[in-house]
């Protein structure tokens, strides 16, 4: 009996990798590598018509984005392989013969039409829904006659109709389940593939997994895959059924929907990796968030790296109860890790969003602009907003934007002049600028704010920018210059029309 640690991520590729998939690839990871094990990545593919033709893709990529890289599987191979379901159909079927050999399964007939009016039937009279093992009790003859024919067959659990099942589970310890509860589900369609409940089982075996941890949906599966390990005499691995993960108002399982968020804003809640990608989050950021959900590094610290993630992730630490989705917190930790960044690199990220908001600029352009956004930025994708107006003009702005609070056009287009005048001359540092504007503002009688705020509207076309003599320093006085003749040319627009 070994000791090293297997375990294993088993997506579908049914869909994009959503955010509850990385917290069960995340939490597998750890554990391996906190116990030097093995982590395995193997696709259930079995589901052949809800196959989601890019998804494989995704997933893979969205997993090394975050940087959960597998020891077997996909692309990398390994003794146990394949690492695709749909390239073990052998063993299932083997397994399935074991299964009706042992008579711990059965062959069924059952039409799809029969098995719908069984259904309807059930509904009807309040059951639930289930197949009412009519294939079970045929007789040899009638079986015998069907197979003769060559009837298309499924292959089925056979549940004990009577008494409980037991199963352990490292986190909540032992489940009891009425056999009666439970169903003769389909081990292998007659389409040849198994279905999930053969393959899991199988594969886990065969794999020498040693644990499993998956989602807690799969919590009602268990019995029926117990049933199936001890019928095949095989010994279970230690099962962890991870917490469910509920949307932010914690009432519900997170989903798609529209929720509020704390600032009031009404917003999509975004669930798959590359969504979050896409959205400016740093992977080391969704990670560390990521292994927040259902586990603790300890009461006092919620920013933690990598490596001391996997020096402390234990089993026995991963709560029970659902964990809240906070998509406030994330982006907090966003923030913290961007500004944590070295400059440089904080650069090399920021090239593709601001080519994707069509600023085409390097890393190296980028680098003097940072100390201006980067306390600021929650996410990568934020900057192109607060950065645009120093690779294209600034957006024109309309004559009200350029009036700061108790002034009017007048007065605005003085300040403007002055400062105009003032930023022709001053020596272009940023402490001179800062203090010849402070300065100005004194002499013109008016609050910082009052001349600031013109000056950084008329420059950035925007009335929230970085700080405004850093803006106005590697802008250039050249460009700053035409950007202030530009406005006071508006100004004087507006007020000759008001005359
Ligand atoms: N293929 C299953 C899923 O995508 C895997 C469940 C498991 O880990 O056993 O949910």
């Amino acid at each position: 009996m070994t000791h090293h640690v297997r375990v294993r991520f088993a997506p579908s590729p049914t869909g994009y990798l959503h955010v509850g998939g990385a917290r069960t690839a995340l939490f597998n990871w750890l554990w391996a590598r906190h116990t030097g094990g093995t982590f395995i990545l193997r696709i259930e593919d079995t589901d052949r018509k809800r196959l989601v033709p890019d998804s494989l893709e995704d997933i893979q990529e969205s997993l090394r984005w975050l940087g959960i890289e597998w020891d077997e599987g996909p692309g990398v191979g390994g003794p146990y392989g394949p690492y695709f379901q749909s390239e073990r159909l052998e063993l299932y079927h083997r397994y399935a013969q074991e299964l009706l050999a042992r008579g711990a399964a059965y062959r069924c007939y059952c039409s799809s039409e029969r098995l719908a009016r069984v259904r309807e039937e059930r509904r009807r009279r309040g059951e639930p829904p289930g197949y009412d093992r009519h294939c079970r009790f045929l007789a040899d003859e009638e079986r015998a006659r069907l197979e003769a024919e060559g009837a298309p067959s499924v292959v089925r659990l056979k549940v004990p109709e009577r008494g409980t099942t037991t199963v352990h589970d490292l986190l909540r310890g032992e489940i009891t389940f009425e056999n009666e509860t439970l169903e003769d589900v389909v081990l292998l369609k007659s389409d040849g593939y198994p279905t999930y409940h053969l393959a899991v089982v199988v594969d886990d075996h065969l794999m020498e997994i040693s644990h499993v941890m998956r989602a807690d949906e799969w919590i009602s599966s268990f019995p029926l895959h117990a049933l199936i390990y001890r019928a095949l005499g095989w010994e279970l691995p230690t099962f962890v059924h991870l917490p469910m993960i509920l949307d932010p108002t914690g009432k519900g399982k997170l989903s798609k929907r529209k929720q509020k968020r704390a600032d009031g804003h009404v917003e999509e809640n975004m669930t798959m990796v590359r969504e979050f990608r896409e959205a400016g989050y740093l992977p080391e950021a969704l990670f560390n968030f990521i292994a927040t959900l259902g586990w603790a590094y300890s009461g006092d610290r919620e920013v933690f790296g990598v490596d001391e993630a996997i020096a402390r992730f234990e089993l026995e630490a991963i709560r029970k109860a659902p964990a809240v989705f906070s998509y406030e917190k994330l982006e907090w930790m966003n923030g913290v890790y961007i500004r944590a960044l070295p400059a440089e690199e904080l650069a090399r990220r920021l090239v593709p969003f601001m080519a994707r908001a069509g600023i085409e600029v390097t890393a190296e352009a980028l680098l003097p602009l940072i100390p201006l956004v980067q306390e600021r930025l929650k996410t990568l994708a934020d900057a192109p907003a607060y950065l645009d107006f120093f690779f294209r003009d600034a957006e024109v702005p309309p004559p009200e934007l350029l009036v700061h609070k108790k002034m009017d056009v007048e007065s605005t287009l003085r300040a403007l002049k002055a400062a105009r005048d003032a930023l022709a001359e001053v020596e272009w540092t940023e402490e001179a600028i800062e203090s010849r504007l402070r300065q100005l503002a004194g002499e013109l009688g008016l609050k910082a704010g009052q001349l600031f705020q013109p000056i950084r509207v008329a420059t950035t076309g925007k009335r929230v920018a970085p700080p405004l003599f850093g803006t106005l320093y590697h802008l250039g006085r050249e460009r700053v210059l035409a950007r202030v003749d530009r406005a006071i040319e508006l100004l004087e627009t507006a007020l000759s029309q008001q005359e």
